[in-house]
């Protein structure tokens, strides 16, 4: 079976298909009313003239010049008008030819209109005359006649009765089918015509953008759409023209930070490789210096690890949020605690205070990630400051965690940038930090997939206050 795919079609050629449906469409409604409904139109029109020339007849039957006036009509109109008495007897008409038995005739078309309350129609088929006046032989076309017949007022005694043929003229009916052949070549190669343009300020632009969006599809993320010509097309070349900044940002980012993390890993795994070799060589001489080097390293290791399977795993929505009922306030406790263990050697001091103990329904292994990862960036970037706070502060239904540091702060032009994937600050490594430029872009996602929001406020060389805040509970 043979199926028309209509969504396979390209565009111009759909435009070009609708276009001349339209116009067949079109075409056929023109057809049904000058060959299907011709005749019963006519005929209407006809009628209500014929109805209108009796009313003038009769208005105008005391006039002098009524005989003038009835040639006019009967001339304009081609019927013939016979002005009769209520007997049938003629009074005055538009022809000479006479008809002995015509009396006779009227009287008993009278006598149906008094009955059908002044007025009566009488429709007939003449057999078609020669211009002798002699009956044409063969099979010509039948035309049909009427024969109206109107009562004037009683006291006026007195009728009019019009004969005419009220069948189109054959003359008529062929004009109006040239006509139609005329209508439909011009419609046709409008169509056409309209559809080609139309095509070409459509589908062009069209398929110009899609020829550079398969190029940014390889990868290329220099290409820019310069499509214009309308609306649509220009925002569609604006949306792929920002896609393409935005891959191309993400692209640049993306190999600094396989630079980076092929960097920072070389760095820590050859540390642990030359302290374990040494202590393999002289098993008697091992520190415990040496072996807090290569615990360090190995922290080091594990939390790059970390950073990008926890954002790839975010990145790919894999992850679902598992929510629960918990203390956001024991959680933001526990981290603090945990990171506070971790440094204890470095004599950090992290103040939490807050004002209630608040619950949320939210995913607790993601919140505590997510502010763990402040909390640690503000212990990376405190520079020679120890000290760290944390507050939590509830403002109507939600609840806002807030860490501030008193460290080297971000440059202002850094700000905009510092959430975004594998960005990392340009004054980085100060204190051989092993950052991923990870660990906000994984903070924003899990605030965002919570329907949170997140900030930060920051003075260069003064310190930072990074902040999220999410709905609380009761
Ligand atoms: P990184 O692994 O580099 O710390 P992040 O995404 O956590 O990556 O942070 C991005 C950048 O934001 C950092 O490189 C740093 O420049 C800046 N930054 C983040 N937190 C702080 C902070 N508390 N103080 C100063 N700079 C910060």
């Amino acid at each position: 079976m043979i199926s028309l795919n209509f969504n396979g079609l390209r565009l111009k050629w759909k435009i070009f298909t609708f276009l001349l449906g339209f116009c067949a469409l079109l075409l056929l409604i023109l057809w049904l009313f000058q060959t299907v409904l011709l005749d019963a139109f006519y005929k209407n029109i006809r009628i209500m003239e014929i109805k209108r020339d009796a009313i003038t007849v009769m208005s105008n039957a005391g006039n002098d010049d009524i005989a003038e006036i009835i040639a006019d009509i009967s001339e304009n109109s081609d019927i013939t008008i016979d002005i009769t008495d209520l007997s049938g007897k003629s009074i005055l008409r538009s022809y000479s030819a006479q008809d002995r038995h015509v009396a006779e005739v009227f009287m008993l078309l009278i006598s149906q209109a008094r009955e059908n309350g002044g007025e009566f129609y009488e429709y007939f088929s003449p057999p078609a005359m020669n211009p002798r006046n002699r009956p044409m032989p063969g099979n010509r076309p039948q035309m049909q006649s009427l024969i109206y017949t109107k009562l004037a007022d009683e006291e006026d005694g007195m009728a009019v009765i019009i004969n005419a043929v009220i069948s189109p003229v054959n003359a008529t009916v062929t004009t109006l089918r040239f006509q139609l052949y005329f209508v439909s070549g011009i419609m046709i190669i409008l169509a056409v015509t309209l559809a080609i343009i139309i095509a070409k300020r459509v589908s062009t632009p069209i398929e110009e953008i899609n020829r550079e969006a398969a190029k940014l599809a390889k990868g290329n993320y220099d290409t820019r759409f310069a499509g214009k010509g309308f609306y649509e097309i220009a925002e569609l070349s604006e949306t792929l023209n920002t896609a393409a900044v935005e891959l191309g940002k993400v692209e640049k980012l993306r190999r600094e930070l396989l630079a980076n993390v092929s960097h920072d890993l070389r760095t820590p795994l050859s540390l642990i490789y030359s302290y374990s070799e040494l202590m393999n060589d002289f098993p008697g001489e091992i520190t415990q210096e040496q072996i807090k080097v290569i615990m360090d390293e190995s922290r080091r290791l594990t939390t790059l690890v970390n950073d990008v399977l926890d954002i790839s795993k975010l990145e790919n929505e894999m992850e679902q949020l598992n929510s629960s009922r918990f203390s956001i306030t024991e959680t933001v406790l526990k981290t603090t605690m945990r990171v506070e263990e971790l440094l204890r050697s470095e004599q950090f001091e992290i103040i939490f205070s807050y004002d209630d103990d608040i619950y949320v329904d939210a995913d607790e292994t993601k919140i505590s990630r997510a502010f763990y990862n402040l909390l640690v960036n503000a212990v990376n970037y405190s520079g020679a400051s120890r000290t760290i706070t944390v507050t939590q502060t509830t403002t109507g239904d939600s609840v806002k965690i807030t860490v501030t540091d008193f460290g080297e702060g971000i440059a202002e032009y850094d700000i905009p940038y510092i959430w975004d994937r594998y960005y990392r600050g340009s004054e980085k490594h100060k204190r051989g930090i092993t950052g991923t430029g990870l660990g906000l872009s994984i903070v924003k996602k899990i605030i965002e997939l919570h329907g949170g929001t997140y900030g930060v406020q920051s003075e260069f060389g003064k310190g930072s206050t990074f902040w999220f805040e999410i709905a609380k509970l009761g």
